[in-house]
This record gives structure tokens, sequence and C-alpha cells, in this order.
């Protein structure tokens, strides 16, 4: 059977980390089987030791070291079945061992893999400990290929559990307690193999980049940086504490009490000066993230104004009038329009100068915002152009709105650069019709309205709902309001 699908490679990250570690075991592991297999009394004494790596350790650590370098750099359809195959080799060959070791019976799998050396003293059985860090080991392996999350955690709890397995005898040795190999005769775990326990479970939790456990180290942000300088000193420093507190009651410096006092102070501060260097970093995060919100909000406001007159310009406007407009249709409200332009504007730039033609635009459009209700939309439609959306109003209301503009901007001249410039405008107002109306109508109407007033004589504001439906630009007398 032949398969040409490749397989994506599951994991990126670390590259090479994870396939260095798996044979840097294999060939620890492949050593000690040389040792034992030569029969040499040296190597076997200094590689093995009575507390050395154990025969059929050394294989299952063979074993598990090639899954994981099969799954780290194979590509081929038969990369899963291989790890998961391997993984459950593994797992069986522990529980075998294990259960030699509970009934004290022989399955005939110590024959298979070891012999014991009576005459060095040394063991081939591996210890309980050992075994149990073989099944969890495996059924990590055997689940790692997986792509359910369920899978997947589990595999990242046992790797997990191997972790602390592994560290709990090495730094049991390191604190020379015989707890670890006087247990019975096979209680031992030998330093090669809880430190082949620790390479394989720490490199296998960064063998996929969707395990969650190493996921913080990885991120190249502020909290992946914490991780990453913090954990390495945390998780040492304990375990030195520890150990100056052995010294000191074995060297008679101080008694258990005080040394277990002094221990807690130093672990008070360590981990008070952890809390105090998140809290620094969270806070400078969250005064960053106040500060950046805030700066996009003025960004989005600005952005949201006509830059000459502070009203909305014509992309806000479109927005704000479509919210209006949805939520009319939703309620079945009114609502209306109103367009404006400025009378023969282009006489007041030519006479009076450009500058002086914005100061004028400037007070138009104040005065339609002073004219208008807060929840009125007054907005620069472009040029000497405005348009206000006037919700809850009909074409009457709005018609109020727009005569009241009109006749303030004829009450007063608009004193620009020392001289007083007459302005009028004409308006068009028209309502919104109903369900079936839309927006972009309700605009023509308005402009529409807005043209009749222009071709009207300027200076008047003109009901959309009074003109007739062909648009002729003649309209009813009752539709205009002219001085
Ligand atoms: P009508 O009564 O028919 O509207 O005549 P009008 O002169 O107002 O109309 P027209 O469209 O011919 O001229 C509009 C002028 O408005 C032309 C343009 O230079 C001027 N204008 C448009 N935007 C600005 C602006 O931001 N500042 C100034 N100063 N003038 C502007
Ligand atoms: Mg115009
Ligand atoms: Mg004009």
């Amino acid at each position: 059977m032949t398969c040409p699908t490749e397989l994506p490679l599951l994991s990126s990250r670390p590259p090479r980390i994870v396939s260095y570690a798996a044979s840097a075991v294999m060939l620890i592991s492949a050593a000690v089987l040389l040792a034992w297999s030569l029969h040499a009394v040296v190597p076997r004494l200094v590689l093995l030791g009575p507390r050395g790596m154990k025969v059929n350790a050394a294989l299952l650590f063979i074993v598990a070291g090639m899954a994981l370098w099969i799954f780290q750099d194979c590509r081929r359809w038969w990369r899963d079945l291989a790890v998961r195959l391997c993984g459950l080799f593994v797992v069986l060959a522990a529980t075998l061992t294990l259960a030699e070791l509970i009934f004290h019976s022989n399955l005939g799998i110590d024959e298979l893999f070891y012999h014991d050396d009576t005459s060095l003293g040394i063991r081939g059985r591996m210890s309980v400990l050992a075994t149990v860090s073989f099944q969890t080991l495996g059924a990590a392996l055997f689940w790692l290929v997986s792509p359910s999350i369920i899978a997947r955690r589990a595999a990242q709890c046992l790797m997990l559990a191997t972790l602390l397995i592994s560290l709990y005898i090495i730094v049991s040795y390191f604190y020379g307690s015989t707890a670890v190999y006087s247990f019975d005769n096979y209680g031992s775990m030998a330093p090669q193999t809880a430190v082949n326990f620790l390479l394989l479970s720490v490199v296998m939790l960064y063998a996929r980049d969707d395990f969650e456990l190493t996921a913080p180290f990885r991120k190249q942000r502020i909290g992946g940086l914490l991780v990453k300088t913090a954990l390495p000193g945390l998780a040492a420093l304990p375990i030195i504490l520890g150990w100056l507190l052995l010294k000191g009651e074995q060297l008679e410096v101080y008694g258990i009490a005080s040394g277990v006092a002094v221990y807690a102070v130093l672990t008070v501060a360590v981990f008070g000066r952890v809390v105090w260097y998140s809290a620094c970093a969270l806070n400078d995060v969250d005064q960053q993230r106040e500060e950046s919100r805030q700066r996009e909000q003025e960004m989005r406001e600005l952005s949201s104004l006509d830059p000459l007159t502070g009203v909305l310009n014509r992309r806000s406007l479109w927005d704000r009038f479509e919210r209006e407009w949805s939520r009319c249709t939703r309620h079945e409200r009114t609502l209306s329009c109103v367009m404006l332009d400025v009378d023969e504007f282009k006489s007041i730039n030519d006479t009076h100068g450009h500058l002086s033609g914005d100061a004028v635009l400037k007070v138009i459009a104040r005065i339609l915002v002073q004219e208008s209700r807060p929840s009125d939309i007054v907005a620069r439609y472009g040029g000497e152009e405005f348009c206000i959306v006037v919700p809850e109003a009909n074409e009457a209301g709005a018609y109020g709105l727009a005569e009241r503009v009109r006749r303030a901007l004829l009450a007063d001249p608009i004193h620009v650069a020392g001289q007083a410039v007459q302005v009028t405008a004409s308006l068009g107002v028209a309502e919104r019709s109903g369900p079936d109306d839309h927006m972009h109508a309700l605009l023509e109407r308005a402009d529409h309205a807005l043209l009749v007033a222009k071709r009207m004589g300027r200076n008047r504001v003109v009901r959309a709902s009074s003109l007739p439906d062909t648009g002729t630009l003649d309209a009813p007398a009752d539709a205009i309001s002219a001085t």
C-alpha cells in the first residue's frame, strides 16, 4: 500500500531542539545497552553502577526517543501510526514490569530485557517510579499525534507528571536522600534515567505548537518574556534554598525550626518580588492600553469631523444617517432631512477672499448647530452645502428648523476680517415617506427641493412634499418660504 500524501510537520518551534534531545536520549541509552551487552565491568559501574540505568529502561528510552524523532522529522503517512505503536510498546512493557514488581512474579518480561547480576550487586529490573514514568511517557507519546483536544490535554498532563517525577528524583539525589533508592530492592531510579525522563518530557511539551502549557513561552510578548526570565530562577530558587536549609541543619549551624523559618521568609521575599514585578508590568501594559484607547477615540472623532467647520463630514454623516434610518424603520418613526446651499458663495469668495469665505462657512456651521437639537445630525455635505438629518421630525418640523436657520442668516451680516458679509441660503426639506422609502431617495428629494428654491430666486425654503412628482421646478406658493 502506498500513500503519497505528505503529512504536515505538526511542530515548527523550537525547530531542532526536540530531535536533538531525542537523539541525545537515544545515544545515552545506546551506550548503556552497549555496556550491558559487553559485560564490561568498569563502564557498567561508571555508567550504570548499583544505581545505574537498567537495560530495559535503556531499551524503552530508545523506543521513546525514536518515536519523538519520527514525530518531529518524518512526514510520511506512517508517522502517526509509528509514534502510536512506540507509545503503546512503552506503556505495555512498563505495565508488565510494574505487574512483576507488584505481584513479585516473573512474567518473563525480565528475562527478555535483563539478567540480574548479583556478583556486582546490580539489579536489572527498573524501579516502580521508572515504570510509572514510562507509563505516563508512553501514554503521552500515544496521544501526542492525536488531533483531539481532550487527547492533547491528556498528553500534556502526562508529560507534566513525568517531568515532576523525574525532577523529584533529581532533587532527591541532589539532597542526598536515600529514600529514592532504599525503598526496596527495585526502589531506585537511576540519576541518568531521571535526567532522560526530564529531557524527554520537557522537549515533548515543545513538540506541538498548540500545547497550552508551553504557549506562554512561545509568545514574543511581555507575558512570554516574563515566563522565560522568571521561571528558571523561580524553579531553581526553592531547590537551592532547600539545599541550604538542609546543609545548615546537617552542619548544625541552626536548628530545624529556625532553618524552616529562614526558608519561609526567603520564599515570601522571592514570591513577593515576582508579584511586584508582575504588578509593575501589568500596570504599565494597562496604562499603555488606556492611552492607546484614548488616542484611538481622539483619532476616530477627528476623522469623523470636517476640519474647517467642525461639524460631521460626509462619510460620518452616512454612518450616522444609516443608523438613524434603521432605527426609524424598526420603530416606524418619522425622520426628515434639510439640505442647505449658500447663495452666491462664489461671489463672496471673489469679493472678500477665500479666507473670509472659510470664516463664513464656519459661522454658518455654528448657526446650524445652534438652531438644531443635539439629536440632529449636522454635516458638511461638500463645498458650501450642508445637510441636517432631523430624527423624530416630520416635514413641517424640519421646515421650521430650516426656516429658523434661513432667518438667522438673514438677520445679521457675518463679520469677517473687519467686513460685514450678508449671507443668504436656499434650503430644501423632505420627510421619510414610509417603510419602502430609502435614505438616498430622501436626500434626493430634499436636494431637488433645494434646486427648486434656487431656481425660484434663492433665500427660501422649499418643501419636497409640495412639489409635483415630475420634478418640475415650478413650485406651488405654499411650498415656499422667502423674504
Ligand atoms: P448658488 O447660489 O447657485 O449656489 O451659487 P454659488 O456661487 O454658491 O455656487 P457655486 O457652486 O457656483 O459656487 C460654490 C463655491 O463655493 C465655489 C467654491 O470655490 C466655493 N467653495 C467650496 N468649498 C469652499 C471652501 O471650503 N472654502 C471657500 N472659501 N470656498 C469654497
Ligand atoms: Mg453649491
Ligand atoms: Mg451655493
